[in-house]
């Protein structure tokens, strides 16, 4: 048996690298699964993981899983009581986005925050294509950093076109296993070229970009970065649902709040209603943002009756 990670799953298959780094396929004896969770794929990229080697063959059994530090899942899109582990084993995450091209979404870095607060990964938010911003797009930029950068986050503005300010991130990147994610369209295959121009990631021609943005790749990947450190490039995100979580973990994860909330009146508040909250006051004394605060409002709203329905169903 030798220990390899797993570097892409393509469905039944999967590419493990050894610690040769040769790159093998392989495929899983008996069946894993994660505590509490209907996953949609027992094995994510990340996964460090024992194999047999198939003598004479080119391929490999996976044996065994080895304990995850931390996992990113989502809401499988297409079944949705089941979740779809995205990678394991992450240092960080790179979240890609830009404000105006296309436009960000209200409320989808904070969607896509809550993958990455369960395990407090730390996560850096890159709005791309500055080139392209007005006066106006730079003023809504300053914004969105100063919000994210006071709960802890670090914030990067770029162009992956013209390779600009794009140097702080690649030392951030070095020696670490980094994932990185965003809606389609917002320039993440461009950026992991400028950061690395032999990976050669397909990008959009601009000719035939509609502004929804195609699929260019279908699988997250992990690929090694020539300064050290790996990066697994995942599938343009097109939305993000939670209706898996419950409205306390919801409040959890919005990490400013959770900050706060031991001074809430009661322990299980949601910072809604309920009288004396610390987080509301917070709010209004502008020490938490009231941009998170509605979007969080709205998160909450949307799972709370998404599993009011589904548990009505279930009687
Ligand atoms: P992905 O779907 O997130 O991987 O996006 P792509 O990397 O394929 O880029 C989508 C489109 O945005 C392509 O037409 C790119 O040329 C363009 N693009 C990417 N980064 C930039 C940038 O920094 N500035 C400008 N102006 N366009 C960019
Ligand atoms: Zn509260």
């Amino acid at each position: 048996m030798q220990e390899g990670v797993i570097v892409k799953s393509t469905g039944s298959w999967y590419n493990v690298r050894l610690k040769d780094d040769t790159v093998l396929k392989a495929r899983i004896q008996g069946k894993f699964r994660l505590k509490g969770l209907k996953l949609t794929n027992p094995l994510a990229v990340g996964d460090r993981v024992m194999v047999n080697v198939e003598e004479g063959l080119e391929t490999a059994m996976v044996v065994k899983i080895l304990n995850r530090t931390n996992y990113i899942v989502r809401q499988s899109p297409r079944k949705k009581h089941f979740h779809h582990l995205i990678a394991s084993n992450v240092d960080q995450v790179i979240l890609v986005t830009t404000i105006n091209y296309p436009m960000l979404k209200p409320g989808f870095i904070d969607r896509f925050l809550l993958m990455t607060a369960p395990f407090n990964i730390p996560t850096i938010i890159v709005f791309n294509k500055s080139d392209l911003y007005t006066e106006e797009d730079f003023m809504l930029f300053e914004g969105l950093k100063s919000i994210y950068e006071s709960i802890g986050y670090t914030v990067y503005c770029v162009s992956s076109l013209n390779s600009e300010n794009i140097e702080g991130l690649q030392e951030m990147l070095k020696g670490k296993v980094t994932l990185v994610g965003g809606h389609s369209g917002v320039g993440k295959s461009t950026l992991l070229n400028a950061i690395q121009p032999d990976l050669g990631l397909r990008t959009q021609d601009i000719s035939d970009y509609s502004g929804k943005g195609q699929h260019t790749t279908t699988f997250a990947e992990m690929f090694s970065l020539t300064q050290g450190g790996h990066i697994i490039d995942t599938p343009g995100i097109k939305n993000l649902a939670f209706i898996n979580m419950e409205p306390i973990d919801i409040a959890h994860n919005f990490l400013e709040f959770f900050e706060r909330s031991n001074e809430c009146k009661y322990s299980d508040c949601l910072h809604v209603n309920e009288p004396n909250c610390a987080v509301k006051e917070a709010v209004e004394k502008n020490e938490i943002s009231e941009l998170r605060y509605i979007n969080y409002v709205g998160i909450l709203e949307e799972v709370q009756d998404q599993n009011y329905w589904e548990r009505n169903k279930e009687l």
